[in-house]
């Protein structure tokens, strides 16, 4: 069997079940055990010699092609990539310039702005974030009013982007920004690449409800970028945006983390002697059932993808479901605790210690970013089952 080091192979040939084991190898013994299940997001500081590793052995951006430092995976073989990494508890980069800048600009971007910046992005050199949403602008992006105006060959960007995760540890923002206010709101977008080391940038973290920073808010005052910053054409950034979709829909549907939050809650329920109520043992089997039913689904989407099919608007169903049965499980998880599911931090159950409200704080977050369910069930609601607006 190859070993992820070995660079000529062609992972794409590799059988899954092989390529799974390679993966899971490597994170075994690779990722730092300080860093392993983190309940939070890490600073780029505790991440950064896990991030080089990825790099140096060519497994930071495997999903992209060749020519530009990937490994040209398919998508079905990125699907068992990311599940690996996170069932082995591999912590999170920062990884909106893998995830998201990369493939906008090797899709959409030119061929100067690609050997310009995608490089950057695999030696770490530059850390992006993503500068989408505003007060008022989060669900109903479109209405967004950070403003961008052109002089001579630089653009100065005026406005507040908000929820934007880890700014505080990103070197530079992919943002959408108007530069057309005359126009219907959607054509007056771009797409803009802003270097945040300069004058007039303003980051300041927002505290979560489970007490971590992670999410920012920042400013942009008269902020310069170069023109050649801009991706695709001017006004097109919504087209540009929405070439970001593809991946991340199945994937927020994941039933990881209920799959995970649900052996919490059995081992919980155990040590606490909970599991001998019927009543909540009933509860337990009906949430056990919700969870089978979402790996059901998303197995059935990544079949599809699996022999390369493609799908519609009906994959939102899955992502509502994940995120929503995340939820339901570590509810439960709280009520089991009794009093010991309102305290912060790792509780003694049993034998052992268990954090139960950072999971049940944490997974709020799941049903609102990256499309919240309202917005979900309004796509359902248009597109899969025709009906009225
Ligand atoms: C953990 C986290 C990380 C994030 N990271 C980033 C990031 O890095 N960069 C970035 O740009 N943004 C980021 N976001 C922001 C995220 O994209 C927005 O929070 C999201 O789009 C929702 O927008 P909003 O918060 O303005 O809520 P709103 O859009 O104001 O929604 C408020 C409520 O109204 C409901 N609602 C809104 N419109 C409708 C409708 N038409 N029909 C029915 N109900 C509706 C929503 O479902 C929600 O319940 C992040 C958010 C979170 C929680």
């Amino acid at each position: 069997m190859p070993t992820p080091q070995d660079r000529a192979t062609d992972w794409n040939a590799v059988s899954d079940d092989d390529f799974r084991q390679a993966i899971a190898d490597f994170i075994a013994t690779r990722v730092p055990p300080g860093l392993r299940h983190l309940n939070r997001r890490p600073r780029w500081a505790e991440v950064r010699d896990w991030y080089m590793t990825l790099s140096r052995n060519g497994w930071l951006v495997p999903g992209w092609p060749v020519e530009w430092g990937g490994k040209g995976l398919s998508p079905s073989k990125m699907l068992v990539y990311v599940e690996e990494l996170e069932r082995g508890g591999a912590p999170r980069v920062m990884d909106q310039g893998l995830m998201n800048l990369g493939p906008v600009l090797i899709a959409r971007g030119s061929d100067e702005q690609r050997r310009r910046f995608l490089p950057k992005i695999i030696s770490g050199e530059h850390l992006w974030c993503q500068g989408y949403s505003e007060p008022n602008a989060g669900s109903d992006l479109a209405s967004l009013r950070t403003e961008a105006r052109l002089e001579g060959d630089e653009f100065i960007v005026n406005g507040q982007k908000i929820w934007t995760s880890v700014a505080f540890d990103a070197n530079h923002m992919f943002a959408l920004v108007r530069t057309d206010k005359t126009v219907k709101k959607q054509a007056g977008i771009s797409f803009l690449l802003i270097d945040m080391r300069q004058p007039g940038v303003t980051v300041r973290p927002i505290r979560n409800i489970a007490g971590h920073e992670e999410l920012c808010e920042v400013f942009l005052d008269n902020v310069r970028t170069p023109r050649t910053n801009l991706v695709g054409a001017l006004n097109d950034g919504w087209q540009i945006a929405k070439t970001l979709l593809g991946f991340e829909r199945i994937w927020s549907g994941s039933p990881r983390q209920s799959t995970i939050a649900l052996i919490r809650l059995e081992r919980l329920a155990q040590a606490t002697g909970k599991m001998n109520d019927p009543v909540f043992a009933a509860r337990f089997d009906r949430l056990a059932m919700d969870v089978l039913d979402g790996a059901s689904a998303y197995e059935r989407f990544a079949q599809i993808m699996r022999t390369g099919g493609s799908f519609g608007s009906e994959v939102s169903v899955l992502k509502i479901w994940a995120t929503e049965t995340c939820q339901r499980v570590t509810e439960l998880m709280v009520e089991a605790a009794d009093d010991l599911g309102t305290l912060t931090g790792e509780v003694p159950i049993d034998d052992e210690t268990m954090d139960i409200l950072y999971p049940f704080l944490d997974c709020r977050a799941f049903t609102i970013y990256g499309g919240s369910s309202q917005v979900q069930r309004n796509i359902l609601a248009k597109s899969v089952l025709a009906l009225p607006a």
